[in-house]
């Protein structure tokens, strides 16, 4: 009774999802369309295609966004996990990080460069990072500083009550100095569409990604946050040593394809 219970909850959060999903989209849709309309009116000043053009752009990468989540979410992609650098993923992710959070939010990456390994799926790392990423910018609508860091770890905090692991861990943080959370909605975010933001900006499945990333990479996710403060997530993974074997292998390596 339970696991049917379990089903029936999750069919109706699918029932509820796909709903929303298919309405954020079509919203997203109408933007491109009526943005492409405004573009063929006749005598348009350069500065209003430009605004339109970055319009459509922007409305675009939102739906790629929002189909990715639902794909990685509904699909729960197998994990192909690789060995990579963790120093060098990072510096591959940065230029797509500023792209995302604008020139409002100074960014500082605090990664020293052999920081050291791990063996996960590194585009679901990408996922997950950005994730954080977009987080961050949503909570700091005035601007702010955005964090990101990596550091050894032994072992992991005692997030949910259980016993903490032990060993070796690569724990990169991002943080935010923005408006944070309260200790009811903290206990809520790592539920799958759990969301405080309004329609078309938040499915609630970001932080899903990467607690189930977290998880099935032998890892943890931990949030720490201050209302008015802001919001620190923690991602550990188990450190890898095999790292000497497979520096030579660059194809890992590669950054996620810039937009
Ligand atoms: P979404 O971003 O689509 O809402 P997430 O699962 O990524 O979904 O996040 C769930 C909720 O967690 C957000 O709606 C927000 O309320 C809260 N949250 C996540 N990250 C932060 C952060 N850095 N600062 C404040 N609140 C956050």
């Amino acid at each position: 009774a339970r696991e049917a219970l379990a089903q029936a909850q999750k069919m109706e959060a699918v029932g509820r999802l796909t709903g929303g999903v298919a309405h954020d989209f079509n919203n997203l849709l109408t933007v491109i369309r009526s943005s492409v309309d405004l573009l063929r009116m006749p005598g348009l000043s350069d500065e209003k295609r430009a605004r339109y053009i970055d319009a459509i752009a922007e409305t675009a990468d939102r739906a790629t966004l929002l189909t990715t989540q639902l794909l990685a979410f509904t699909r729960r992609q197998p994990l192909r996990p690789e060995l990579f650098d963790v120093a060098a993923r990072i510096r591959g992710l940065e230029h797509i990080i500023s792209t995302t959070i604008g020139s409002t939010i100074k960014m500082e990456v605090d990664v020293a460069d052999d920081i050291g390994w791990v063996e996960a799926d590194p585009t679901q790392f990408d996922t997950a990072i950005l994730n954080m990423v977009i987080n961050a910018r949503d909570a700091m609508p005035g601007g702010g500083e955005l964090k990101i860091r990596a550091r050894n770890a032994d072992g992991v905090p005692d997030v949910r009550s259980h016993a903490p692991a032990k060993g070796a861990f690569l724990a990169v943080s991002v943080e935010d100095d923005g408006i944070g959370m309260d200790a009811e909605t903290l206990k809520r975010i790592f539920e799958p569409f759990f969301t405080t933001k309004e329609i078309n900006k938040g499915t609630g499945l970001g932080l899903s990604q990467v607690y189930g990333f977290a998880k099935q990479s032998g890892g943890e996710i931990d949030a720490a946050s201050h209302l008015g403060k802001g919001t620190t997530f923690t991602l550990y993974l188990p450190r890898s040593s095999k790292q000497g074997a497979a520096s030579s292998s660059a194809e890992s390596q590669s950054p996620i394809a810039e937009p």
